[in-house]
């Protein structure tokens, strides 16, 4: 009779169940939309990453090839240099030795581009040779900070002062210069090489870097001697507390980093590289800004485009729970229905056991209760007995009254039947046109014979007229089986034994009641 697969749909379609799967089709989306994000910011990140890590190894390079550049530009003036200072050391200064001197700075000088000028001053400042025979008569040069500086410093090695404008043409140079000894190691004066910056700079213009972009030549003590841009402000300048000098230098002779300009506090990837044999170092920087504006583009562009797959994915989403709700609710009423559904089945089902005339249990019911009945009785070894009731001549009754009337007539036998057995366990039943079947449980046919002889005194009692029958008034025949449960009788054995004892009831003059044998 039951449903269960139904029932347990119906326990599986209650609202927290639906839910609870809108729930997860929530966190699915959530969870794909977060992983997206993520995904892109990571993109971004590492992109991010690359193009810097890209610029600062491509500046590292540059920092490379510029500081040998540098080396081999000073290189050739610190030759020259150092070739003079050993013929001023072991020929003397005599007037005749210096014109030739001077004819040789010259050729000297015309040889190498880069050189502006090759100098010699005495232990006074005063010009002794030069290579630009025009230059005669140039002031005394002891305050400059090369002069100074071999004055003071015994060292026999190059030495790259602070950048200058030449006092004899105007010219940003940049100098090299060595000291120069008597015999006895005193201070005899000093060779100078002076070198074009623009040589320099002809260079660092000719590199793309951008537009915010800059080469530094920088000197060991942190003061500028070239910067591209240019800017007659910025030679000389001083970077000791740049983080180029406080925290690059002292850790690597090179490397690479992304740092803010102490000179136009702009942020940049920088590569730098001290120059091999002189106290210089070369730095070369990007802005940052720029570097980065490419990849700027191309992050807003895929973040754009997540952005709209996100917004589709979300309207999507969106739709599809609703649809979902939408579709638990249908689900959910369907099978609201069908629990009303099958609630109306099973009263109809329990009508279809009623006999709709008398009230009584019908056949169906009959054969159902005395199958469970015999198989309880079995189980338990009880007894349970059967009566078959009969009313007597009522094809008379129907003649004589008419159809109604026997209805009428077995509707009131019915009551009778049912106010006459008293146990909640018994059963009576229609099983039949005007024929009765009541199933007494527990028991035996002694018990049972006294029910049938009440139920038949009670029906005679009842006085319901019927001129046809000799007594003038309706009665019954009964037929009394008592069911032993050792036997291996079914319930058409009861039956056929209680039919054969009503038999036997009507032929011995009805009205009375016989125990099957
Ligand atoms: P007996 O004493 O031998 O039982 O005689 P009887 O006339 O009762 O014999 P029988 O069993 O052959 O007749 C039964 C009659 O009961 C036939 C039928 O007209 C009548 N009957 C059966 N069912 C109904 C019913 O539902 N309503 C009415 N009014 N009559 C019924
Ligand atoms: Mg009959
Ligand atoms: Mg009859």
């Amino acid at each position: 009779m039951g449903h269960p697969s139904i029932h347990e749909h119906i326990e599986n379609s209650r609202p927290g169940v639906a839910r609870l799967k809108v729930r997860s089709a929530l966190t699915l989306m959530v969870a794909v939309c977060l992983s997206m994000t993520l995904i892109v910011i990571w993109e971004a990140w590492s992109s991010r990453q690359y193009h810097l890590h890209d610029k600062e190894v491509a500046m590292s390079n540059l920092a490379q090839t510029l500081a040998s550049q540098a080396q081999s530009t000073i290189k050739q003036a610190d030759t020259l240099l150092f070739t003079l200072v050993d013929r001023l050391e072991s020929d003397g200064v005599d007037p005749g030795r210096l014109h030739r001197l001077q004819r040789l700075l010259s050729a000297q000088r015309s040889e190498l581009s880069q050189i502006h000028g090759l100098f010699v001053y005495d232990e006074n400042g005063q010009w002794v040779a030069n290579s630009n025979g025009a230059e005669v008569g140039i002031p005394n040069n002891s305050d400059r900070e090369y002069f100074k500086f071999h004055r003071d410093h015994p060292d026999r090695g190059p030495h790259i002062g602070p950048s200058i404008k030449s006092r004899s043409s105007g010219e940003w140079i940049m100098t090299v210069s060595r000291r120069v000894n008597h015999p006895d190691g005193s201070f005899a004066g000093v060779a100078l090489a002076t070198i074009y910056l623009s040589h320099f700079l002809q260079l660092y213009d000719s590199i793309d870097m951008g537009h915010n972009g800059v080469i530094n030549l920088i000197a060991d003590d942190a003061s500028i001697i070239v910067r591209r841009p240019f800017n007659e402000a910025d030679i000389g300048a001083n970077l000791a507390k740049s983080p180029l000098f406080t925290q690059l230098l002292p850790s690597a002779r090179s490397g690479t980093a992304t740092i803010r300009s102490v000179i136009d506090g702009v942020e940049r990837v920088v590569g730098y590289r001290r120059v091999d044999d002189y106290p210089l170092i070369v730095f070369a920087a990007l802005n940052k800004e720029e570097v980065l504006a490419g990849w700027r583009k191309q992050t807003l562009l895929s973040a754009g485009i997540v952005l709209l797959l996100l917004g589709f994915l979300g309207v999507l989403g969106y739709r599809l729970i609703k649809l979902m709700k939408q579709q638990d609710r249908i689900q959910f009423e369907l099978l609201g229905t069908q629990e009303r559904l099958l609630e109306l089945n099973r009263n109809l089902e329990l009508l279809a056991l009623e006999d709709a005339l008398t009230g009584l249990a019908n056949r169906r019911q009959f054969d159902l209760f005395i199958h469970s009945e015999m198989g309880r009785a079995r189980r338990n070894v009880t007894g349970l007995a059967l009566l078959m009731i009969d009313v007597d001549h009522f094809k008379a009754f129907n003649d004589r009254y008419g159809h109604l009337a026997g209805d009428e007539c077995l509707r009131r036998i019915s009551a009778i039947i049912v106010d006459n057995i008293k146990r909640p366990g018994d059963l009576a039943a229609r099983f039949g046109g005007e024929e009765f079947a009541v199933v007494l449980p527990g028991t035996d046919y002694v018990g049972a014979f006294l029910v049938a002889e009440k139920i038949r005194n009670a029906v005679q009692a009842a006085g319901l007229l019927h001129d046809e029958s000799p007594l003038g008034m309706v009665t019954v025949s009964v037929g009394v089986c008592g069911y032993d449960p050792a036997s291996q009788a079914q319930s058409e054995d009861l039956i056929g034994a209680a039919d054969k004892a009503l038999y036997v009831a009507k032929a011995s003059g009805r009205n009375m009641s016989v125990i099957a044998n």
